[in-house]
């Protein structure tokens, strides 16, 4: 159950353990569960103001969550309002300082750039996103990062892809047939 077959892994800056073989299967533990269901309810919350559903919570090597947030990008009015850049700044406010190394981000869908930039500068110890995301996602700029973006962090995907992937084709799907049945309204 708590095994998430054919996923990769890799490991940025760290051209000794990247591991690119994508048959290696990666076992995430029961913690990790836990954390990323917690992360999944703070998407839930996106959906109150209609926001496309992503949560992220952060959690220190003792399995404290210090920081937690959701997509609040409509809300706001703000892309600084993801949900990975809100739980970024509360966890440096609960520690008390922005070096969260021992710290692990769960996050529902694949960072963008933006907030792969400010995990990594903030030394996040490791990355486990649910779904992927072919628009916006970080996978394609694992070999191309500069240097000094190059922390030792450790990026796992597929924590409960398919319950996170759902969550935000339920929510498209929603907003697509809305939109037929005002378009069939209007004719
Ligand atoms: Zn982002």
């Amino acid at each position: 159950m708590f095994s998430s077959p054919l996923h990769t892994s890799f490991t940025l800056g760290d051209t000794v353990n990247r591991n690119m073989d994508s048959t290696q299967q990666i076992s995430f533990t029961p913690q990790d569960h836990v954390h990323m269901t917690h992360a999944r309810r703070q998407a839930q919350k996106s959906l109150r103001f209609a926001e496309v559903p992503v949560g992220a919570i952060i959690v220190t090597a003792d399995g404290a969550i210090v920081g937690a947030g959701y997509n609040r990008v409509e809300k706001k009015q703000s892309q600084l309002e993801h949900a990975e850049i809100q739980a970024l700044r509360k966890a440096a406010k609960a520690i008390g300082g922005w070096r969260l190394d021992q710290c692990t981000l769960y996050v529902t869908l694949e960072p963008c750039m933006m907030c792969l930039g400010a995990a990594l500068l903030s030394r996040v110890k490791k990355i486990i996103y649910g779904a992927p995301s072919n628009l916006f996602g970080i996978s394609m700029l694992q070999e191309k990062l500069p240097p000094v973006y190059q922390a030792h962090t450790i990026i796992l995907q597929g924590l409960q892809e398919a319950e996170c992937s759902d969550m935000l084709k339920h929510f498209f799907l929603k907003i697509r047939s809305k939109k037929e049945a005002s378009r069939e309204q209007n004719q």
